[in-house]
């Protein structure tokens, strides 16, 4: 198996590269990129090829697909956590949220993460390898099938941090917006990261009108180093530079995601330290209370605490919103499953 090609590793033209090289006609690429991204788990359902083309496929390459390990459903909500296995046997998760404008579905783009981030549960066993296109895209394709209804937006907010595995995100993000295959537009796609700062800058040069969200969580490089690793790498100024830049560029506005960990970074004067931060910038701050993990001892902030921070920035003009809270009967939130059944 290993040394066989997962087509759905390919953009659009390479397979058609690669069908041209292999000396096959080039109109048969589209045909299979339609049908993977139909989500067929072998070349015989591809009945519009001959069985000799499907032999031969079958011979160099092979489909991916994911098992559902886990699934549960929140009853409050009808938001969906899976826990995916992969062709190796590694677990991954992603969610389906239900929000009036369409069904979003959340991914993970690597199997653990080694950001370190200090409220995080994706990051406590490290990083265990990056996803390929196709696997981020199976997350899709195979979940989409499983609920009978169509997937109109994706969150890049799962298990790892989308631009430590740049290459592959951004493949991934070409084949899901192409008109062969999902064809989800870009406006519809969000890609958090915690600020890795020259992947920023190159994205914002991709051309792929997505919004960015930046996980911020602090208002200064004190507090941030303390609870994210990444910011002694990449200093808080930079990263708010390069958010100005994306949004010179790509005329998009941002989300700067904000976790409010009680006596860490809620109090008043963090709030006010944020908004001079970010004021004037095309912005919005999604406030988070954050989320209990087990093995962390960071507690949320009080209903009253939130209440005060968000109006701090309101006061100075900064878009607020906090996030409202799904599936809070089947601990959605990130990284949690897979580290149930790692531990
Ligand atoms: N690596 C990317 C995306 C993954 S997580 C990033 O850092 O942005 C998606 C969001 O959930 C991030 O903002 C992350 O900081 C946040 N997050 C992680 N653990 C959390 C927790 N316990 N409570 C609240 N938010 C959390």
């Amino acid at each position: 198996m290993t040394d066989r090609i997962n087509l759905k590793d390919f953009t659009f033209e390479q397979l058609e590269q690669y069908f041209t090289e292999t000396g096959l006609q080039k109109f048969r690429a589209k045909q299979v990129f339609q049908w993977l991204h139909n989500g067929v788990t072998s070349f015989d359902e591809m009945t519009n090829l001959s069985k000799e083309l499907r032999k031969s496929l079958d011979e160099r390459c092979f489909i991916s697909k994911v098992e559902f390990a886990e699934k549960h459903e929140s009853k409050l909500d009808g938001t969906i956590k899976y826990l995916l296995r992969l062709n190796d046997g590694n677990l991954i998760e992603s969610v389906i949220m239900r929000y009036k404008h369409g069904i979003t579905i959340c991914v993970s783009t690597q199997v653990g993460c080694r950001m370190g981030c200090g409220f995080c549960a994706s990051t406590i066993g490290g990083l265990v390898r990056h996803l390929t296109a196709g696997e981020i895209l199976d997350q899709v394709i195979f979940i989409q099938k499983d609920i009978g209804e169509r997937i109109s937006n994706i969150v890049l907010m799962g298990i790892g941090e989308p631009l430590d595995n740049y290459d592959n995100v951004i493949k991934f993000l070409k084949n899901v917006n192409h008109p062969a295959g999902l064809n989800i537009g870009y406006r519809h796609i969000s890609l958090s990261t915690c600020g890795l700062v020259p992947q920023m800058m190159k994205l914002s040069q991709e051309n792929m009108p997505i919004t960015l969200s930046v996980s911020l969580h602090a208002p200064n490089n004190e507090i941030r180093n303390k609870i994210m690793p990444v910011s002694k790498k990449y200093f808080i100024e930079e990263v708010i530079k390069a958010c100005k830049i994306f949004i010179e560029r790509t005329n998009r506005r941002i989300t700067f995601e904000y976790a409010l960990i009680s006596g860490v970074n809620d109090s008043i004067e963090n709030a006010r330290e944020l908004s001079s931060l970010v004021k004037g910038m095309l912005c919005h701050v999604n406030l988070i209370p954050v989320n209990k993990v087990d093995e962390r001892d960071y507690e949320k902030s009080t209903l009253k605490q939130i209440d005060l921070f968000k109006n701090i920035l309101e006061k100075n003009s900064v878009s607020t919103t906090v996030r409202r809270e799904l599936g809070g009967d089947i601990n959605a939130s990130c990284g949690q499953l897979r580290r149930g059944h790692t531990k």
